[in-house]
């Protein structure tokens, strides 16, 4: 996933989450603030109640006491006379009972004091109760008409109080006799009349007409820490003014009263909110990382599908052949270690067939790669014809094919591989080409011809190298001695190589004389090999191996080289040197460059090119037309002479002589051997040498070893005889005395 998905899935997440977060915080603070003015409400209904209580207390109090009061003046209006000194001892009393009463007065009608009972309040206040008085005068009148009483706005006393003047008639209309004057004191009156219970921790202040008459000392109570939530209204006259009792909660006290439960619901609702945030984002995160995690599986899922993927057309690559399809070398023995380890079929033979086409190089170099493809792949398919769908088919490499098969019995398996021939025979059709190709296999049974994959291949490639020397197109079982041969194969070539080097090899030169005079006409330089364990290898035996191990290359330019600086020796010798013959491997003709690197030679050692003579086998001009004739031209082209040697063993036919620029034939010794006593011999190389002489080509008769075979080759019309009867090879110096005239060379080297 992207660097910036994940971003803003993150962003995403913290959005919502404080999108919860201010949803949360909003919603708690609606409720903490319907919390809150529940909470007042309860508060101000407590106090209200708590008011409600003081008013009943204050307002039975105060009419218990205005009763009294006017009992008092009642009384005074009864009697004719007053007896002062008993009233003053009535009212002492009272005011024992009651501290707030401060005075009472009797006064007349014209408001002058006639008796005076407590404190001398009323006498030091005299100046402003008169004003008091007067200022009521009004009332007072209709009061002592009609019956009632009157309160007055208190009045500011000393020691910080207020006191409060009630007037009550003595007696009214005609029978009024002055009035009674009772003076309160406010604070002690509070004191007395309202019950602590009832305050509860509530404070209290009295309003008479905006003055504050109680508590009046200032700053008890700063009205500022307080909270005033009740009132009531004691109006004692029911003049629509009075005394405004008010009732406040100190703040301080508030928490007492109040529940925690808005704070808490505050707190609380702002850590679920909080919390409420956290566990969004982390949900909201967590299902991204989910959702992140299941999408990078997948890619992991995805990644580990292409790389199997990958591996596996690795793998194929790896194991098969591209071109066929098959499983190449890799792929074969792989496939053959799991055919070997089956256990089914056990009772049956398991056979590993090695499959080699017959000269296909030559199809390739002639008709073209594209071509050698489309054959190759069309092997195959010819196989699948003969084959079962449980056989095994690879490619070896080039031309190399591997077949597998289990089958009942060895003829069986045997009779298969015959049909596996015999499926070529019918030949290849390719882009309007048809030619016709064979092919050669070995067979290595499983177990007995090897145990493992790559001992069966190899056993298999050592018979299928039997059956092409045994003439190809045909099939050779693996056997134990083969084994050894090819061991010994092995051995020699590495002795080759090590001779090569040490210089063990030398050449032997056998005279070729003229069949008409026995005159000393050529040389045939001949390979020989002392190996250092002192017995001399056969040059057909090393030749073999060099040409199969490819060392004949080194072995040919020795051969030739020694041979050339030999003649260049002869020459010197007489003035009609003899021609020289040098055995040529197919291998050599083969290789680019062999004529340029002739001329090259012929010039080092100043032979003129008639005197060099290259022996062919027939093989190789049948081997590839096109480009051995070219080749062979080019060598004819600098002068040098072609000879094919061993004519008549092979593919021989005398019509493609005339195609190939060829100056020699080459009779070979098994026409010779027996020449004087088979007749069919005797036709053979009769048919030759007309043949030849009729082409324009010498011939050369090798292995002769009697009179009467010379003397029949001599009527045959042969040009040349070679052969133990004229001289045996011989080393180069004996070449040299040959040459100096020693006449009777024939007597001292012949047979
Ligand atoms: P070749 O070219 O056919 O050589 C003639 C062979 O016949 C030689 O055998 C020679 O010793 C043998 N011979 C000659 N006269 C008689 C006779 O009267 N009776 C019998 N029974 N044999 C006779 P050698 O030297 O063993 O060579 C065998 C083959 O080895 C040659 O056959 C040739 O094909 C090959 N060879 C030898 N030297 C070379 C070489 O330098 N290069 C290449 N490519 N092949 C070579
Ligand atoms: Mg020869
Ligand atoms: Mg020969």
């Amino acid at each position: 996933m992207s660097e910036g998905r994940t971003a803003v899935r993150y962003h995403r997440s913290v959005a919502l989450a404080a999108i919860a977060l201010i949803l949360g915080v909003v919603a708690t603070w609606w409720f903490y603030v319907n919390l809150e003015r529940v909470e007042e409400q309860a508060v101000t209904r407590h106090v209200d109640q708590l008011a409600r209580f003081v008013q009943i207390d204050v307002m039975h109090s105060v009419e218990y006491h205005l009763e009294i009061q006017q009992r008092i003046a009642t009384r005074l209006s009864r009697s004719d006379s007053v007896d002062v000194n008993e009233w003053s001892a009535d009212m002492m009393m009272l005011r024992a009972d009651y501290a707030f009463y401060r005075t009472f007065s009797i006064l007349d009608r014209d408001l002058d004091v006639r008796f005076n009972e407590g404190e001398a309040l009323m006498t030091e206040t005299r100046g402003q109760a008169r004003e008091v008085l007067k200022r009521y005068r009004t009332r007072l009148e209709e009061v002592a008409e009609t019956g009632g009483f009157v309160v007055m706005r208190p009045v500011p006393a000393a020691g910080e109080d207020f006191v409060l003047f009630f007037a009550h008639p003595i007696g009214t209309g005609d029978q009024n006799d002055g009035f009674l004057i009772v003076v309160m004191s406010v604070a002690e009156a509070v004191e007395a009349m309202v019950s602590e219970q009832f305050l509860d921790g509530l404070e209290l202040r009295i309003f008479a007409d905006e003055t504050q008459i109680f508590p009046v000392e200032a700053g008890e109570t700063a009205s500022l820490d307080v909270d005033w939530l009740g009132s009531f209204l004691l109006d004692l006259d029911e003049d629509g003014s009075g005394f405004q009792f008010e009732f406040g909660l100190p703040w301080a006290d508030r928490a007492d009263l109040e529940s925690m439960l808005p704070e808490a619901a505050l707190a609380g609702g702002l850590s679920v909110s909080l919390m409420l945030a956290v566990i969004v984002f982390l949900g909201l995160n967590a299902t991204e990382q989910a959702r992140s995690l299941v999408y990078s599986n997948q890619l992991l899922e995805q990644e580990i599908r292409e790389r199997e993927l990958a591996e596996e057309e690795l793998e194929y690559l790896v194991t098969h052949d591209p071109l066929t399809g098959l499983p190449n070398r890799t792929g074969s023995t792989r496939y053959l270690e799991r055919f070997l380890s089956e256990d089914e079929h056990q009772n049956q033979q398991l056979a590993l067939l090695f499959l080699d086409l017959d000269q296909f190089k030559d199809i390739n170099d002639s008709l073209g790669h594209q071509l050698g493809d489309q054959l190759l792949c069309e092997i195959p398919r010819r196989l699948a014809g003969v084959l079962k769908e449980r056989d095994f088919v690879g490619r070896h490499g080039g031309d190399e094919f591997l077949v597998a098969v289990r089958r009942r019995n060895r003829e069986q398996i045997e009779q298969l591989v015959v049909n596996i021939l015999r499926s070529m025979d019918t030949g290849f059709a390719i882009d309007d080409n048809r030619f016709f190709i064979s092919a050669s296999i070995g067979i290595a049974y499983f177990p007995e011809s090897g145990g493992s994959v790559s001992e069966l291949i190899q056993n298999a490639d050592t018979a299928l190298f039997k059956a092409k020397n045994a003439g190809r197109n045909q099939y050779a079982v693996f056997t134990r001695e083969m084994f050894s041969q090819a061991q010994h194969r092995l051995n020699l070539s590495r002795d080759i190589r090590h001779a090569l080097d040490a210089g063990q090899f030398r050449l032997a030169y056998q005279p070729i004389v003229s069949v008409k005079d026995a005159s000393l006409c050529g040389l045939e330089a001949l390979l020989r090999w002392e190996h250092e364990k002192g017995y001399m290898v056969p040059p057909q035996e090393f030749i073999r191996i060099a040409e199969e191990t490819g060392l004949i290359g080194r072995l040919g330019e020795y051969a030739l080289e020694r041979a050339l600086a030999d003649l260049a020796e002869w020459q010197k010798l007489t003035d009609t040197p003899p021609w020289l013959s040098v055995n040529i491997s197919g291998a050599q003709v083969r290789e680019g460059g062999f004529a340029e690197r002739l001329s090259v030679l012929l010039h080092q050692y100043r032979v003129p090119p008639e005197l060099l003579h290259l022996e062919i086998t027939e093989e190789i001009l049948i081997e590839n037309l096109v480009r051995n004739r070219r080749k062979l031209q080019e060598l004819d082209d600098i002068g040098m002479r072609i000879v094919v040697d061993d004519f008549g063993v092979g593919y021989s036919s005398l019509a493609y002589l005339k195609n190939f620029p060829i100056s020699v034939v080459k009779i070979d010794r098994g026409f010779v051997r027996d020449l004087a006593i088979d007749l069919e011999d005797q036709a053979i190389t009769r048919t030759i040498c007309s043949l030849s002489n009729d082409l324009g080509m010498l011939t050369v008769a090798e292995g002769v070893e009697t009179t009467e075979q010379l003397d029949l080759l001599r009527r045959f019309r042969c040009s040349f005889a070679q052969g133990f009867l004229f001289s045996r090879p011989v080393a180069a110096k004996e070449v040299a005395s040959m040459l100096t005239g020693s006449p009777d060379w024939m007597a001292a080297h012949g047979a």
